[in-house]
């Protein structure tokens, strides 16, 4: 008899939903885990992220605030108080997670986990002899951790993890990288008022969101004051006696007091004994997995940054919730490739996508129409700022469904969400047309955009011409 029916190894986004939902559907399960519960998200990621990009968006509001009569003296920004509300709150929900799963009925364990087999973990607990577990399946739920920079000096230079308890707020930052943590911490740090400088290797940030929107977040941040290095390489960090001396391939240097790499993120599967257990792994890590999320050994599952390329945490939920659905449910919950998966950079102004990119579709659909509009948002026309919002569809002209829509500008991420609804349902820009908008807001245009921008004919040929 085994001890359980699931051992879930990792207690993030992934790890949380399918012991919880496994265990509310009456399976016997056991979650290990060797860090606090929640995993990235809830402890070094989206939570703290978001948290910090508030605080850091106050800056802007109080320049604002003034062309619409506010005055006000004596601002000032305490780090330490906001690294301490933010380790309140995560701590609160450290403790909600926890009672959560043991309402659930999930036992959780606390340490490291090993495959020692299809159906048994072992788990090392500092100070303790190791445990071994037996279960029916197993799920490898173990997120990802920031990748290795591979530049010389590279031991002066932080990741993600080590941002958010910073001794203190510094003065100047370099950050290096042009994704997802680069452009938020970027901005983050630029709004907090740090001098930022962001060194990207490309010659533009925010590679695989549609370009034009990209451009614009990427306009708003520099006139923001983040300072770009595009199309640059750190070559070497040296320590100095103020902070850290970045040296670039093209041979400038400068001085900052912290050095934040972002480079990409990878999977932790080192040391779990996958492979030597016959779960294949591919090359740069990740577990192999069907579009059920079993690996390459039967009883063994993998969800999240384990296993994929997209790390998003509404993801990882939706492959835990299909894992149970399979193992303890009806199993007819549907495979990823049928979901629209809309995303957000929490950048100032922030950038949020559902489907295609402009690019993508260029290159998969023969025929299909671009709407853009580019406009002074109300607020901006008291607040004294020059930001403007981008809104974009992308339609194929066949079927009439809107297969791109892409949003960078004040509260982007909130009104893609609703709009990624439409699309997973399959709306057509007919539907889009004759659905009422609510007045005044940014969301309307996307219910008001009759006008083509621009149009393609068949896969990679330039566009037929400017507005019909
Ligand atoms: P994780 O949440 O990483 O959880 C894995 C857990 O497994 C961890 O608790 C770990 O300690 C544990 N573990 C690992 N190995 C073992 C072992 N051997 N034994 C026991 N336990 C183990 N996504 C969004 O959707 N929106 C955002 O705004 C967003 N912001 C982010 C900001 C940052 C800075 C980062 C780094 C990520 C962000 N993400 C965001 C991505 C998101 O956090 C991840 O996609 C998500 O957390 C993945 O969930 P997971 O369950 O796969 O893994
Ligand atoms: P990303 O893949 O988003 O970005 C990595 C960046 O590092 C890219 O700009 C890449 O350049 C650059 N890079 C990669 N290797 C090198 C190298 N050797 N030298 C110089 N530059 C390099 O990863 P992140 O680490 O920013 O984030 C990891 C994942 O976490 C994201 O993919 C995202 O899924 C998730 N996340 C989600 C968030 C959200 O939903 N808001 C927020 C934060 C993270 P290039 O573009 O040229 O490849």
């Amino acid at each position: 008899m085994m001890d359980c029916d699931l051992i879930v190894i990792g207690a993030g986004s992934g790890g949380v939903r399918a012991a919880r939902t496994a265990a509310q559907s009456g399976a016997r399960v056991v979650l290990v885990e060797g860090s606090a519960v929640g995993g990235t998200c809830v402890n070094l990621g989206c939570i703290p992220k978001k948290l910090y990009a508030y605080a850091s968006h106050y800056a802007t509001a109080f320049e604002e605030a003034a062309g619409f009569g506010w005055s006000h003296t004596g601002l000032a920004f305490d780090w330490k108080r906001l690294k301490d509300a933010r380790r309140n709150e995560i701590v609160r929900l450290n403790g909600v997670y926890e009672a959560m799963l043991e309402a659930a009925g999930v036992r959780l364990v606390r340490g490291w986990a090993r495959l020692a087999g299809g159906h048994e973990v072992l788990v090392e607990t500092p100070g303790e002899p190791p445990r071994a577990l037996t279960g029916v399946h197993v799920l490898v739920a173990t997120g990802g951790a920031p990748a290795k920079p591979e530049f010389e000096g590279s031991q002066w230079a932080i990741n993600s993890d080590e941002v958010f308890d910073l001794p203190r707020l510094p003065r100047r930052m370099a950050v290096v990288g042009g994704g997802y943590i680069a452009s938020e911490f970027a901005s983050i740090f630029n709004g907090l008022g740090a001098e930022v400088i962001q060194v990207h290797r490309g010659a533009q940030i925010l590679r695989g969101f549609d370009s034009e929107v990209a451009a614009h977040v990427q306009k708003g941040l520099c006139a923001r004051g983040v300072e770009l290095l595009l199309d640059s390489k750190v070559q070497v960090l040296s320590r100095t006696a103020q902070g850290v001396a970045v040296r670039l391939i093209d041979g400038r240097v400068f001085e900052v007091d912290v050095v934040l790499n972002a480079t990409g993120r990878r999977p932790r599967t080192d040391g779990l004994g996958l492979a030597e257990a016959g779960c294949d792994l591919d090359a740069d890590g990740y577990v192999k997995v069907d579009a059920q999320h079993r690996s390459s050994l039967a009883s063994v599952f993998a969800v999240g940054d384990a296993c994929s390329r997209i790390h998003l945490t509404p993801l990882a939920l939706a492959q835990a919730s299909q894992v149970v659905d399979l193992l303890f449910g009806s199993g007819s919950q549907s495979a990823d490739a049928e979901r629209v998966v809309p995303t957000a950079v929490f950048t100032d102004p922030p950038l949020a996508a559902a489907g295609l990119t402009e690019e993508q579709a260029r290159v998969r659909l023969p025929k299909g129409r671009v709407y853009t509009g580019e406009f002074r948002p109300l607020r901006h026309t008291l607040s004294g700022s020059p930001s403007r919002s981008l809104m974009k569809l992308v339609v194929d002209d066949a079927s009439d469904r809107v297969v791109g829509l892409h949003a960078a500008g004040d509260d982007a991420p909130e009104i893609v969400q609703g709009f990624a609804v439409a699309m997973q349902a399959g709306a057509t820009k007919r539907m889009f047309d004759r659905t009422i908008g609510i007045h005044p807001t940014a969301a309307e245009e996307f219910c008001t955009m009759r006008k083509v921008t621009r149009t393609w004919l068949s896969a990679g040929q330039p566009p037929l011409g400017g507005d019909e």
